[in-house]
C-alpha cells in the first residue's frame, strides 16, 4: 500500500483516508460536540484535551458555538456547507436518544449522503445502541479503547469501524501490535492522533514525563511514535491507517472550514484572507445612541453605498470596507473616533477578534 504526505507536510495516510477524515482535510464536517459527560475510563482520561468547561459538564457545541437544539446545528451545518458530522464529546453513548435524534435530523436535512460518524470509548457498548445508531443512518464508528469484544460486536454491523486513538510518546510497539491485530480483524481504518496538550491535560502528562513540544500544542515524541509504527509496518498490512497532526488540524483543516464559512456569512463590505478570516474597516468609541446618526452622516458626505456600512449594536461600532475606512479615516480622527482594520472569525457571532490595526 502506498504512503501519502498530507498538505502540512508532517501528517501520512498509508491505504485509504477514512471518508470523515476526507471531508474533515476540506473543512466540509461539522464537529458536533455532543455532550461533555462522560465515564472517565482510567485508560484515556488521563490524556483527554477536552477543556474544562466542557469536561464532564452536559453542553452541545456545534464547532465554536454553544447550541441548545437541533436547529442550531442545523444552521451551523448549513452555514459551513457541511458534508459530514462528526459527533464527539464526552461520550455520545451517555445521551444516546440525543444523539440517534440528532444522526436523523441531520440525514433527513441535508440527505443520505451526509455523512455521519460518532467517536465512543465503546465502554459497555451494546447491540442495541449499535442497532439504534445504525437505524439512524449512522455511517462510521470510531473506537477509541479498542478491546476485541467490542470490535468484534461493532464488525456485525453495517457501518465502517475505525479505531482512534493519541499516540503516547514511545508507544510505538503496542501501536504495531494494535495495527496488526485490527488488520487480522477486519477493522476498516487506525486513526493516529498526535497527542495534544490542553489546559486540562498538561499537568498529568507532565507528571507521567511527557513534555510539550516548543509550539506548545502537542508531546514531543508522539510524531515520531507515529513514524516509527509506519515503518514497522508498511508493506506488511492492508489496514488502512492515517497519521493526523496537531498543526494540520490547526492550519488545513481549521483554515478550510473558516473558508467554507466565510463565504457563506461574509456581508459585502468584508474580505476574506487567505487563512478565512473577515477583513474590515471598524470606527469605535461612538456613543451607541449616536451610531445611527453618524452612519447616516458618512453615508451621505463620502457617498456610501447602503450594503457597505453596517452600525453592529452588538459590538457598539460600525462596519464599513477597508477602503472606505481608508477614505474616511482622516475625518472621523479629527473628531476624535478610532478607526482602524479588523481581522475577525468567521464563526458565530460574538466573533472572536483576531487583528486590530490602528489606522
Ligand atoms: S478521551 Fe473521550 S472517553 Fe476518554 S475521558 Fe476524554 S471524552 Fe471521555
Amino acid at each position: 500500500m502506498r504512503v501519502r504526505k498530507l498538505q502540512d507536510g508532517c501528517s501520512w495516510v498509508l491505504g485509504k483516508l477514512p471518508e470523515g477524515c476526507k471531508l474533515c482535510a476540506k473543512g466540509a464536517k461539522l464537529v458536533l460536540f455532543i455532550t461533555g459527560k462522560c465515564l472517565l475510563p482510567k485508560e484515556c482520561s488521563w490524556l483527554c484535551p477536552v477543556s474544562n468547561e466542557k469536561k464532564g459538564v452536559d453542553v452541545i457545541y456545534a464547532n465554536e458555538r454553544r447550541v441548545i437544539s437541533i436547529e442550531e446545528v442545523l444552521e451551523e451545518a448549513s452555514l459551513m456547507d457541511a458534508e459530514g458530522t462528526g459527533i464527539t464529546g464526552g461520550e455520545p453513548l451517555l445521551v444516546l436518544d440525543r444523539t440517534i435524534n440528532f444522526i436523523k435530523c441531520l440525514k433527513e436535512n441535508f440527505g443520505e449522503k451526509h455523512h455521519v460518524h460518532v467517536y465512543t470509548s465503546g465502554k459497555n457498548l451494546t447491540k442495541e445502541e449499535l442497532n439504534k445508531l445504525v437505524d439512524a443512518g449512522l455511517d462510521e464508528l470510531r473506537i477509541h479503547i479498542p478491546t476485541l469484544e467490542v470490535l468484534r460486536l461493532a464488525l456485525e454491523y453495517p457501518v465502517r469501524v475505525g479505531v482512534e486513538i493519541p499516540v503516547i510518546p514511545g508507544s510505538e510497539e503496542n501501536l504495531v501490535k494494535l495495527a496488526f491485530q485490527l488488520d487480522e480483524l477486519g477493522v476498516d481504518f487506525l486513526n493516529l492522533n498526535e497527542l495534544e496538550f490542553s489546559e486540562s491535560n498538561a499537568e498529568e502528562l507532565r507528571r507521567r514525563g511527557i513534555f510539550p513540544r516548543d509550539d506548545g500544542i502537542a508531546a514531543e515524541g508522539s510524531e515520531e511514535a507515529a513514524t516509527r509504527l509506519l515503518e514497522a509496518v508498511k508493506g506488511s498490512l492492508s489496514l488502512n491507517i492515517h497519521y493526523c497532526s496537531a498543526r494540520f488540524k490547526d492550519s488545513v483543516q481549521l483554515r478550510n472550514r473558516f473558508l467554507r464559512r466565510a463565504q457563506r456569512v461574509a456581508r459585502p463590505y468584508e474580505i476574506i484572507s487567505d487563512d478565512g478570516l473577515l477583513v474590515k474597516g471598524v470606527i469605535h468609541g461612538v456613543p451607541v445612541s449616536e451610531l445611527d446618526k453618524l452612519a447616516e452622516f458618512l453615508k451621505k458626505k463620502f457617498k456610501i453605498k447602503q450594503e457597505m456600512i453596517w452600525v453592529n449594536y452588538e459590538k457598539e461600532r460600525i462596519e464599513t470596507s477597508i477602503e472606505i475606512a481608508y477614505k474616511i479615516a482622516k475625518k472621523l480622527r479629527e473628531r476624535n473616533f478610532e478607526i482602524g482594520i479588523l481581522e475577525e472569525y468567521p464563526t458565530h457571532p460574538p466573533r472572536l477578534e483576531v487583528e486590530y490595526t490602528p489606522l
